[in-house]
């Protein structure tokens, strides 16, 4: 993920570091090059807009004009901007004062979500908590099973609709007249097991289309409502280019997430998406995804990805 962008700033800069002073030409056609760098890697044109304003306009000022290496000014200064437009400081997560701490995540069907549930779970158990998840994505026949699945690789127990299988616990059988069928009900009778049993983190699998719907996006609300949870994070494939934007403002709309997932930063995408959900949201990214495998997880933090970039 981002070497061609990471090639193509590294080779803008590299004219500029060793410059003892700035002409405004120079840095009109330095902010040029880092906007179509942008936008090839399918950066929001918003975001572009925004950024090289912000540069250009520090770029022109005292900071660079006084200082005693103007082209490593303006590096920094990019580096920082870009540090802004990633978030800015990291986010980890918010804890509940009284356990179990409630995590739902949503996503288009296909973003990583279900795998990210077990990458959280394992994330966590290995912090010391005692995670559970919630299979809530009755949408897809196969969803339940492999989100168990998942749980057995991340060494943590499923709550699923189905009986006899919640990774060696009794079933969430039905106590009144609710179908199994019905994901709020499920969602909220996986928190209620979560309490009896002692669990301090439930993360919640919700169901995902592959275009933004507006049922599911209202199963999603109901969830929501229903549960109350701590976190809501929306996962979102860094691959998506262009549609990232309108997805995430949508789901923004949809279930007011607190925090973003990028999935799949392992690929060899544009990475656009990553650039521009923090920023058109206003929300945090706090986890990528790196793999397929559970322990492909990592915290994000604005600045390293920033450094990764410019590096
Ligand atoms: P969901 O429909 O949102 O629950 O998505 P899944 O978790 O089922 O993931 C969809 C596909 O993407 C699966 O084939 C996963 O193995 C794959 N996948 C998920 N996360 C990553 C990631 O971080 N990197 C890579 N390379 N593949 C991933």
């Amino acid at each position: 993920m981002f070497n061609s962008l990471s090639d193509r700033l590294t080779s803008t800069f590299k004219n500029l570091r060793g410059k003892g002073r700035l002409s405004e030409s120079d840095i009109n056609s330095t902010i040029r090059d880092i906007r179509l760098a942008l936008i090839d890697a399918d950066v929001a044109t918003p975001v572009v807009r925004e950024f090289t304003g912000r540069v250009r306009e520090r770029a022109l000022g005292a900071e660079v004009s006084q200082a005693l290496n103007p082209g490593q000014q303006v590096v920094k200064i990019v580096n920082e901007e870009l540090v802004g437009v990633l978030g800015g400081q990291t986010r980890e997560l918010q804890m509940a004062k009284h356990p179990p701490t409630v995590i739902m995540l949503a996503g288009l069907q296909g973003s990583g979500k279900t795998t990210f549930a077990g990458k959280l779970a394992r994330f966590l158990r290995d912090k010391g908590h005692f995670p559970v998840l919630v299979a809530a994505d009755l949408q897809r026949p196969n969803a339940v099973t492999q989100l168990e699945v998942v749980a057995e690789r991340a060494g943590v127990p499923c709550f699923a609709p189905e009986p006899g299988n919640v990774g060696g616990h009794d079933a969430a059988t039905a106590e009144g007249t609710q179908s199994y069928g019905d994901p709020v009900w499920v969602a909220r009778a996986g928190v209620g097991q979560a309490k009896v049993r002692q669990y301090d983190v439930v993360i919640v699998d919700t169901a995902g289309r592959l275009a933004v719907d507006e049922n599911l996006m209202q199963q999603a609300a109901d969830i929501r409502d229903a549960i109350q949870p701590d976190e809501v994070l929306f996962v979102i494939d860094a691959m998506i280019g262009q549609a990232a934007i309108e997805t995430a403002l949508a789901f923004q709309k949809g279930v007011d997430f607190t925090g973003v997932v990028l999935s799949k930063l392992d690929g060899d995408a544009r990475g656009g998406a990553a650039l521009s959900v923090a920023s058109v949201t206003g929300r945090p990214i706090m986890f990528s995804s790196i793999g397929e495998q559970t322990k492909d997880i990592e915290v994000f933090h604005p600045d390293r990805m920033a450094s990764r970039i410019l590096d």
